[in-house]
């Protein structure tokens, strides 16, 4: 089933940029729609609501406020889980060979690439990034942003 998913490449991944587009791409997927942003605490405790009350909820938010992040919609048949496969599991070091976290991840937290885990979250995280995309009065979906900077 074609689908959109929402993809975020996070600070520490922004130097890879290009090599993580050409994972996405090489699968066969297509980046609809991109831009970078600097994320604040607020956006932060909406994305990530269930580790507001954990411990390292502070570190999180340290991290990804470190630097800017590449917000994207990715496209293509079964993107959703297809993306969260690409990108392998939380922890690098449980990541399959030929993932993107496997190759550049650092750590647990450090991981390179957030991807939406279900078609109900990527709609959710695609209007929380894209607001201006859902102001249009066309469908999200079918509008291409493209950022000259990335
Ligand atoms: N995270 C962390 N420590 C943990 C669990 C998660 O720092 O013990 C961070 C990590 O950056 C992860 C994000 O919180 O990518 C969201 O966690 P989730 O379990 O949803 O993993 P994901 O869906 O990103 O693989």
């Amino acid at each position: 089933m074609e689908e959109k998913t929402y993809i975020m490449i996070k600070p520490d991944g922004f130097e890879d940029t290009a090599i993580v587009k050409g994972y996405i791409r090489r699968a066969g997927y297509q980046i609809v729609a991109q831009k970078k942003m600097r994320l604040t605490e607020a956006i932060l405790r909406e994305h990530y609501d269930f580790l507001v009350d954990k411990p390292f909820f502070g570190d999180i938010v340290e991290f990804m406020t470190s630097g800017p992040v590449i917000c994207m919609i990715v496209e293509g048949e079964n993107a959703v889980a297809g993306m969260r496969t690409l990108m392998g599991a939380t922890d690098p070091n449980e990541a399959a060979e030929g993932t993107i976290r496997k190759a550049l991840a650092k750590s647990k937290q450090r991981n390179i690439i957030h991807g939406a885990d279900s078609p109900e979250n990527a709609e959710k995280e695609i209007k929380r990034f894209f607001p201006e995309l859902a102001a249009e009065k066309r469908r999200v979906y079918t509008i291409k942003v493209m950022d000259e900077q990335i």
